[in-house]
């Protein structure tokens, strides 16, 4: 699948569907883009084929075959996590007590990861994924992204991203996560392995190419070089950039067109005015489709006990911004985007209503999907009731599980 073509989902909903009794309804409709949310009262919502056929007062609410309750509750867009690495085996439960005890995050880590990851069978991997899939989905997510990375052979990337697209379809290869250790004397060679025999493995199974850009990983120069392998075969770029320290990535990213450069930890103002530059305000095809997002991800700086992202310094620039949970078994184990929206109020300051939107529409943009993200006539009909009357709830009310109902393409979820 490529960036200007999502397949639709095969699972849809039938007959029609009416979620009324709605406390607040976020729509991010298109009046609400630029990290503003659009709120309605008194507002149903009519589901129908897996999309939402019509959105209006609750008085006029047409006849439906099936009724949900919302009981009062606030009904939001599903979260979109347009930055998880979910294809994985073991955890570094271990490695995030000693970081606890003082040592420090070098992204070392992900050696240990890709040797559990090689030794294990694709059930294994299967239903890790499964898992983690399923645990953000009760949590409100309804889309996301899924990277390889812990492969880092030409067959266990080829294989990571078959088991991925089993369950997204934005799926990323990852093998430039690092030089694994067989290549560690000879980086020029990996390079020339992920350009050639690995991106043609992938990239049937992939709509997305990474890069983690950053000193102990991959250069500047690499990056870029991979990066445009990935371009030239229709891959869509996004790059892992400026977690650890300043670097080019941000600005590679911009450069390559990325849709999305991700941490944005360390920045500085040339970082911040050429993500500016490049924005276009608006969620309309061609807006998406120049804008390079700066996704923020705070897990990571929790689990590590590092400093946040400057999240105000963006956004007061104008920059388009998207949280994602980083989800992965080192750096940031979460697959909670209500704990990240939680961080990002509390410890980056962003408004309630900034987070709600860079975790639904600001990842949709960091995906350039316009069909999820958003509630609006012939979007998805991914949405969550919350067990209360408003969005701000989601940040006031940390560590508590608020997600009453998900429907996704319009289909009820299990409760949690
Ligand atoms: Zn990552």
């Amino acid at each position: 699948m490529r960036p200007d073509g999502p397949a639709r989902p095969s699972t849809r909903s039938t007959g029609s569907l009416l979620v009324d009794n709605i406390g607040e309804l976020v729509t991010n409709t298109p009046d609400g883009a630029g990290g503003q949310l659009s709120l309605r009262r008194n507002a149903a919502l009519l589901v129908e084929d897996g999309e939402v056929a019509w959105i209006g007062p609750a008085r006029y609410a047409p006849a439906a075959d099936r009724r949900i309750d919302a009981e009062g509750g606030a009904v939001l867009p599903g979260f979109v996590d347009s930055h998880a690495h979910l294809v994985f085996a073991g955890d570094r439960a271990a490695e995030f007590a000693a970081r606890m005890a003082g040592e420090p995050y070098t992204g070392g880590g992900i050696r240990t990861t890709v040797g559990a990851t090689r030794a294990a069978s694709d059930d294994e991997l299967r239903a890790t994924v499964r898992r983690l899939r399923d645990e953000a989905m009760r949590q409100g997510t309804t889309t996301i992204e899924i990277k390889s990375g812990y492969g880092l052979t030409v067959a266990d990337e080829a294989r990571s991203l078959r088991i991925a697209a089993e369950f997204t379809e934005d799926t990323t290869f990852l093998g430039a996560h690092v030089v694994p250790a067989e290549y560690a004397d000879r980086p020029d060679d990996y390079v020339g392995l992920v350009c050639g025999p690995m991106l043609a493995a992938a990239a049937p199974h992939a709509r997305w190419i990474d890069v983690f850009c950053e000193r102990g990983a991959f250069d500047v120069d690499h990056a870029r070089a991979i990066l445009a392998c990935g371009q030239a075969v229709g891959l869509g770029v996004r790059v892992h950039a400026n977690q650890l320290g300043p670097g080019p990535g941000v600005q590679l990213g911009v450069e390559l067109g990325a849709a999305s450069v991700d941490h944005c930890t360390h920045l500085t103002d040339a970082d911040i005015d050429a993500l500016a530059s490049h924005r276009v305000g608006c969620m309309c095809p061609e807006g998406l489709h120049t804008t390079t997002v700066a996704t923020l991800l705070p897990g990571a700086e929790f689990s590590t006990r590092s400093p946040y992202p400057d999240a105000r310094r963006l956004l007061d620039a104008g920059v388009t911004v998207a949280l994602a949970t980083d989800c992965n078994p080192g750096s940031s184990y979460t697959s909670s985007m209500p704990f990240c929206i939680a961080l990002a109020v509390r410890e980056m300051r962003m408004t309630p209503a900034e987070a709600v939107w860079a975790a639904t529409a600001g990842g949709a943009a960091a995906l350039r999907r316009t069909d999820v993200g958003r509630l609006a006539r012939g979007a998805r009909a991914d949405l969550m009731i919350l067990d209360a009357p408003s969005h701000l709830h989601l940040a006031y009310r940390p560590g508590v599980p608020l997600i009453r109902q998900v429907l996704h393409n319009g289909v009820p979820q299990c409760r949690p």
